[in-house]
């Protein structure tokens, strides 16, 4: 069954704005016919009664307490008019008890796909039984992009940087207000799960706004050892919920088409830590310290060029000088030895490969707090 807000604009308060305004007539509803007073607290037994059906105004259906939803999102159509083209699969789950509604975002980059297993696994194990709050999933957002492999849009733009959209503006604005409107503004935490751009992958590691607590705190509960600073570039989606004053961390992982069993898991325990730490579901956290980096830079090829190759894995701690690949003309046999300029880790880096001179080949973060 298809349900289309594609192309429409559903005005109104903020999500976290309609859930409390709910919520207070609820308690206050509750109180009045209980005979007692309007400020009297309420019992467990009383806010899971208060738990209202979570409403999806622009998908025109509620989800209630317990239930899973799960439907199509018609963000935008093709030639014709009739065939969508996305698509995009939406996973609600409503949860018995009062507690925060976590979206969960992967594939906005169409060839990432590590986020997509992710997201399925969260979705697929957690039921409405066991959970308070709500979680909306959508692990294949840019759903054209994954059938053909490619990080962009039909219109060749980065989706990830038309947040938080326009209904007037560009095919990936007009998504993105869409998928912002009627979706992303019910968010009381965003997770947006990525790997790393074409032929680079990147340790598994979390980025957001350091200056924000919140955010800060939520990265940390995600638990997996890595923490970059960055609010994302203009336009990205993790800087749209940033900037509405909502905690948003992106999880990177990896790299771009394929599935890597090792970034999936430590996706998945991530997402658990966090739903853990929210008070979503119970369950013991598998935290490792948080190594959190504000200086990152990156490592380039200079005046090199050719044959790329090394020894080097993501995670490794360097010191000074130490030996980070080499990059060979085979015309020339010219051959550039690239080295660590201080003492660091290889947080990301690129794949081997034919690379230019000036391109980005090991991005390091140094003293971590
Ligand atoms: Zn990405």
């Amino acid at each position: 069954m298809m349900f289309s807000f594609h192309g429409q604009f559903f005005p109104g308060p903020p999500a976290g704005a309609l859930r409390a305004l709910r919520i207070a007539s609820l308690i206050a509803l509750s109180a009045f016919m209980l005979g007692g007073l309007l400020l009297a607290p309420m019992s467990k037994a009383q806010q899971e009664a208060a738990w209202p059906a979570l409403e999806l105004e622009a998908l025109g259906r509620s989800v209630a307490p317990g239930e899973t939803l799960r439907t199509y999102v018609d963000l935008a159509r093709t030639f014709g008019g009739e065939a969508p083209m996305l698509d995009t699969l939406l996973v609600v789950t409503r949860g018995v008890r009062v507690g925060p509604t976590l979206c969960l975002t992967a594939g906005i980059h169409g060839d990432e796909l590590n986020g997509v297993e992710i997201a399925h696994r969260i979705y697929k194990e957690i039921p409405g039984s066991t959970l308070a709050g709500t979680l909306i999933a959508m692990p294949a957002v840019n759903i054209q992009g994954l059938r053909t492999g490619s990080r962009y849009l039909p219109d060749r733009r980065d989706l990830n940087r038309a947040f938080p959209g326009n209904p007037q503006g560009s095919l990936a604005s007009r998504i993105a207000h869409s998928l912002y409107q009627g979706v992303i503004r019910r968010c009381d935490v965003l997770i947006d799960l990525h790997t790393g751009s074409s032929s680079r992958t990147n340790l598994p590691q979390i980025r957001t706004d350091l200056d924000s607590p919140p955010a800060l705190a939520l990265a940390r509960s995600f638990g997996v050892g890595v923490v970059l600073h960055g609010r994302g570039p203009e336009g990205s989606l993790r800087r749209a919920v940033l900037d509405a004053g909502l905690p948003a961390v992106i999880y990177e992982a990896g790299e771009p088409l394929r599935f890597q069993e090792f970034e999936i898991e430590q996706g998945v325990n991530g997402v658990r830590n966090v739903m853990v730490h929210l008070g979503m579901i119970a369950g013991d956290v598998s935290t490792a310290r948080s190594e959190v980096y504000r200086k990152t830079s990156w490592v380039r090829a200079g005046d090199a060029i050719g044959v790329y190759l090394t020894q080097r894995q993501p995670g490794e701690y360097l010191e000074e000088g130490d030996v980070l690949g080499t990059v060979t003309d085979p015309a020339s046999e010219n051959s550039v030895t690239i080295v660590a300029p201080r003492k660091g880790r290889i947080i990301g880096m690129a794949v081997p490969q034919l690379v230019l001179p000036g391109y980005g080949l090991f991005h390091l973060g140094f003293d971590p707090e």
